[in-house]
């Protein structure tokens, strides 16, 4: 795990040791299930969303360190945003964690979750990474399978 040293700047082992939201929301009018064959990462992801906002989130389940630190600040990212502003934010990060150029992004910040920027040159991680986003995409759209992240 040694050339991974990098990537586990402060703000990811924080994220890692204590996640925040991390529990099961029982009064969640969306969730969605994600599993990372590639590193055995599962996660649930539980959403409470009114009037277009998302008023509450949180996830549960097992994973390496990385997907749940990113699910962790997913969380905090997405609390209180609309769908659409969650919707930039995922794209944002898509592009930063696969190294695409985002400049046709816009001004989307994305705060902390810059953190991940190193990790499009471990792609073997990236998925690790990327596992939330594409969970609670998929939990959004309603979508009923499981997401792979294959
Ligand atoms: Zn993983």
């Amino acid at each position: 795990m040694s050339d991974l040293r990098d990537l586990y700047q402060e703000v990811i082992l924080d994220h890692s040791r204590r996640p925040r939201n991390f529990r099961r929301l029982n009064h969640a009018n969306h969730r969605a299930d994600g599993y990372n064959a590639l590193c055995g990462d599962r996660i649930t992801v539980y959403l409470q969303v009114e009037d277009g906002h998302i008023k509450d989130i949180t996830f549960d389940g097992s994973g390496c360190a990385i997907s749940k630190a990113s699910a962790s600040m997913m969380t905090a990212a997405l609390k209180g945003k609309t769908i659409e502003e969650a919707q930039a934010l995922f794209d944002k990060f898509h592009r930063m964690v696969t190294g695409e150029s985002d400049s046709e992004v816009g001004p989307v910040n994305l705060g902390k979750l810059a953190a991940f920027a190193g990790i499009c040159d471990y792609p073997s991680r990236v998925k690790c990474a990327s596992l939330a986003w594409h969970t609670v995409h998929a939990a959004l759209e309603d979508k009923n399978e499981v997401v792979s992240t294959e």
